[in-house]
């Protein structure tokens, strides 16, 4: 096989090259990336939920220490009442009544208190149950999310194997040599290994080409690279593409 014959096929190879490293890029950064934002957002989710039970918690607690001040103050008043009848004097009887009439009315406080925070639990957890339901949809949506990618990356896997397939049975005949040129360049430049020469310039960085390596080209002697980008460079008329 003649040179213009390898570079031919090396311009082929590089379009399912192009696919393949597109692809692979998509599978090694993309889709992982996503993947790691979506375990994020579902790890948010529950933590926000964690806070939320734990909001309830709190206030549970606080209301079994509002009942046990309460038990503590009907005893308070149980004995009071008790004492009432053991008491000689009117003037200790008034003291103690007037005892007892502001126990009544701390216990009545305390109790508007503790029906205000049995509301407010009541309402808490309907919000506790509301907020499960929408995590639980979101967590949902954010796993069949992940799911789906990691459907792709199979598929991707898929398509890299199709695509290696066909790239092997299609370097046949080229010399090792330039194969092993070309995809040492293909990995250092990012999947763009061989470039067409536009109007005498380079077609990926643009450079302008003198005259004498124009002629190099035209000489299939040897691949000549591109001095600023360091590419191998072809002529597109030339190889009657
Ligand atoms: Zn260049």
């Amino acid at each position: 096989m003649n040179l213009k014959d390898e570079i031919k096929k090396l311009i082929k190879l590089q379009e399912i090259d192009k696919e393949i490293y597109q692809l692979d890029l998509q599978k090694n950064n993309n889709i992982p990336q996503k993947i790691n934002e979506l375990k994020e957002q579902l790890e948010q989710k529950q933590k926000e939920f964690a806070a939320f039970k734990d909001r309830i918690n709190r206030l549970e607690l606080e209301k079994n220490n509002k009942e046990g001040e309460l038990v503590q103050k009907e005893e308070n008043l149980k004995k009071a009442r008790a004492q009432l009848y053991q008491l000689k004097s009117n003037k200790e009887y008034q003291v103690k009544l007037g005892e007892i009439s502001s126990i009544e009315a701390d216990i009545s406080c305390a109790e508007e208190e503790l029906i205000g925070f049995l509301d407010r639990i009541e309402q808490e957890r309907a919000n506790v149950k509301k907020e499960k339901e929408n995590i639980d949809a979101e967590s949902d949506k954010i796993k069949q999310e992940i799911n789906n990618l990691e459907k792709q990356t199979k598929e991707i896997d898929q398509k890299i194997k199709e695509l290696e397939n066909k790239r092997n049975s299609f370097v046949g005949g080229v010399d090792k040599k330039i194969i092993n040129q070309y995809q040492e360049l293909l990995k250092k430049r990012n999947g763009l290994a061989i470039i067409p020469v536009l109007n005498n310039n380079c077609g990926a960085c643009y450079m302008s080409l003198t005259r004498q390596k124009i002629n190099e080209i035209k000489m299939y002697d040897r691949l000549i690279l591109c001095e600023s980008c360091v590419r191998i460079l072809y002529i597109p008329e030339d190889l009657e593409l």
